[in-house]
């Protein structure tokens, strides 16, 4: 929503000069020409690559310096912006608008004023008390002084095998990437899967894909306590279990920085984060909060939350500083889009997953597809494995996870659109999306979860999810007898879909059929036929693929 605020020149004051905190100055300086603008950061860069961190230690980005994106001369060049590095600003003086900053590397301490003021300063990772948490072969990654540290340590120790604890984004980015630079890795985390943003049927898949890449996967099993010996550190887990290694990494979350403005009195939300208005400012009108230090309200669920990530900082940024010149824009909220690369796979997801879904009383119902990237025919088609949650019976779409490779980022991005715009799967059907065979198919992926999501709603399709099946059911596999032979779900029967108009006598009149394929589209069209020759019958969504995904990690065994 746009709107106009009073407004003049300005002395705006920044804390924190990496996502969000860089974004604002610079564009407040593209608004107001005259404005003095000072950012203070503690460490030594500014809008530096945080997510870029990971893969400098694997050596993909083989040049340190491509990180560092701007300097404080570079700034000062193209922003005039003061830039202060090393610069910590250690109290905010409210009633006289100032700030106290001490200078790190002489101990200075000196007091700035402001007009306004905007805190950008972020969240430092969790450090949980485990007896053993402080040795000096435990790392933790925020910023290029702890990518040196780890980088050093593993060239002067010759490091051969690391410990991660925490399978969060950050945590699987550095087990591929210690993995590349030659590491072996183990990844513990506590709960039963990794990243938990996305539900567990789909981060199955990467289960599957770090185990054949020799990532070693302790799941359900935190951390109990370290102990370092001369040479290594030995990480003793709640199941009894001793796992040795040359260092560990902690990536077990992240905390919002909220100490400076809790201080100043400022008001702290609920889940921790610093609480702040549609405008972006917090209690105090003339101080703005931005980026992982703020709590956000979730775009589906409507709730308060953290969701801490590098597009909403910056785009946070540019509002603050949009408001602080006069123009009045709103932040609607923050759905969670992200993505990550795990060796060859993708995992996407944007929007509410099931495991929050199911807390709050939305009406939702999911479906699972498995649809390939581009034109089958071409070469190099790659399966991706979808899951859409969609509300009943209006079809609002509330969220998506994508796994697979090639194409899995333009779909979820197509998705999160989507959410942010409160289309229904009814409106995915009609998507015009760009096509030619080495792209994408005539009927898009999206298209398809719109199809098979409306066929849901408007009664076209029953559908019953594998986690449902009961011990008795009627399951019938309508695969050929072949792929039936490779692998099926135990006492199911197989009527190939081809045949099954003329064997329907060989069927239960009195109970449901659950119909299974591949992926979910023959059992579709076998339960089309079914359900018109007046049997009760239900699609399994996601057909074998989900049903062995799901088995395979344990859950239906
Ligand atoms: C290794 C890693 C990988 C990531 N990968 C991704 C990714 O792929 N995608 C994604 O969306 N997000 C990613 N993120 C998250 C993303 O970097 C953050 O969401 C984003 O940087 C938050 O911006 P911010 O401005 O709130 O905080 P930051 O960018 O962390 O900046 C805060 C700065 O404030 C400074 N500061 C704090 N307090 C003070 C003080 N009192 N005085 C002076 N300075 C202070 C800190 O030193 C810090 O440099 C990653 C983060 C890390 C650490």
């Amino acid at each position: 929503m746009e709107g106009k605020f009073s407004y003049m020149a300005k002395k705006v004051l920044i804390v924190g000069g990496v996502a969000g905190g860089a974004s604002a100055a610079a564009r407040l300086r593209r608004l107001d020409e005259k404005a003095k603008i000072i950012i203070f950061e503690r460490g030594d860069y500014i809008s530096f690559a945080n997510c870029g961190l990971p893969y400098y230690i694997g050596r993909t980005i083989k040049n340190r310096d491509d990180l560092l994106l701007q300097t404080p001369e570079s700034f000062k060049k193209r922003f005039n912006v003061d830039v202060r590095v090393k610069s910590e600003v250690v109290k905010i003086n409210r009633r006289k608008k100032t700030v106290d900053v001490i200078e790190l590397s002489t101990g200075n301490k000196y007091t700035e004023k402001y007009d306004r003021l905007i805190l950008s300063p972020g969240a430092e990772p969790v450090r949980p008390a485990i007896d053993g948490i402080d040795s000096s072969r435990i790392f933790t990654l925020r910023n290029v002084a702890d990518m040196d540290r780890i980088d050093e340590f593993i060239k002067t120790n010759n490091a051969k095998k690391a410990v991660v604890a925490g399978a969060g984004y950050i945590g699987l980015e550095m087990a591929e990437n210690l993995h590349d630079r030659g590491l072996s890795v183990q990844v513990v985390e506590m709960l039963d899967q990794v990243m938990p943003g996305l539900d567990k049927e789909m981060a199955a898949y990467l289960h599957t894909h770090l185990n054949e890449r020799g990532v070693d996967l302790q799941l359900g099993n935190g951390v109990r306590s370290i102990n370092q010996t001369k040479s290594s550190l030995q990480v003793s887990l709640k199941s009894g279990k001793e796992l040795e290694c040359d260092f560990a990494i902690l990536s077990v979350g992240v905390r919002s920085e909220v100490k400076l403005a809790k201080e100043a009195g400022l008001e702290i939300g609920s889940c921790g984060g610093i609480k702040v208005n549609e405008y972006l400012q917090t209690s105090d009108p003339d101080i703005f909060a931005i980026g992982d230090a703020v709590e956000v309200r979730d775009l589906v669920l409507a709730n308060a939350t953290l969701i801490p990530l590098a597009g909403p900082a910056n785009k946070q940024g540019r509002m603050a500083a949009d408001n602080i010149c006069g123009r009045k824009r709103t932040y609607p909220g923050t759905q969670g889009t992200a993505i990550l690369k795990v060796f060859d796979l993708t995992a996407a997801m944007t929007g509410a997953n099931e495991k929050s879904l199911s807390k709050t009383d939305i009406e939702y119902e999911k479906l699972y597809l498995h649809q390939a990237n581009h034109a089958g025919y071409y070469p190099g088609a790659k399966m991706m494995h979808i899951k859409l949650l969609f509300g009943k019976p209006e079809g609002r779409i509330l969220g998506a996870q994508i796994v697979g490779s090639d194409g899995v980022d333009k779909r979820i991005d197509v998705l999160a659109v989507a959410i942010r715009a409160g289309m229904t799967v009814f409106d995915l059907q009609e998507l015009e999306l760009a096509y030619a065979p080495p792209y994408g198919s005539g009927k898009d992926p999206v298209n398809i979860a719109g199809f098979a999501a409306a066929n849901i709603l408007d009664g076209t399709v029953k559908i019953k999810h594998f986690t449902e099946l009961k011990k008795g059911d009627f399951i019938l596999d309508v695969r050929t007898p072949a792929e039936f032979d490779r692998g099926r779900i135990p006492n199911s029967r197989n009527i190939y879909v081809n045949e099954l108009r003329s064997r329907l006598d060989e069927l239960p009149t009195d109970g449901t059929i659950h119909v299974y394929c591949t992926v979910g589209f023959r059992s579709y069209i076998a339960y089309r036929i079914l359900e018109q020759n007046g049997f009760d019958a239900r699609n399994m969504t996601g057909g074998y693929i989900t049903y062995r995904t799901v088995a395979n990690d344990s859950q239906l065994r």
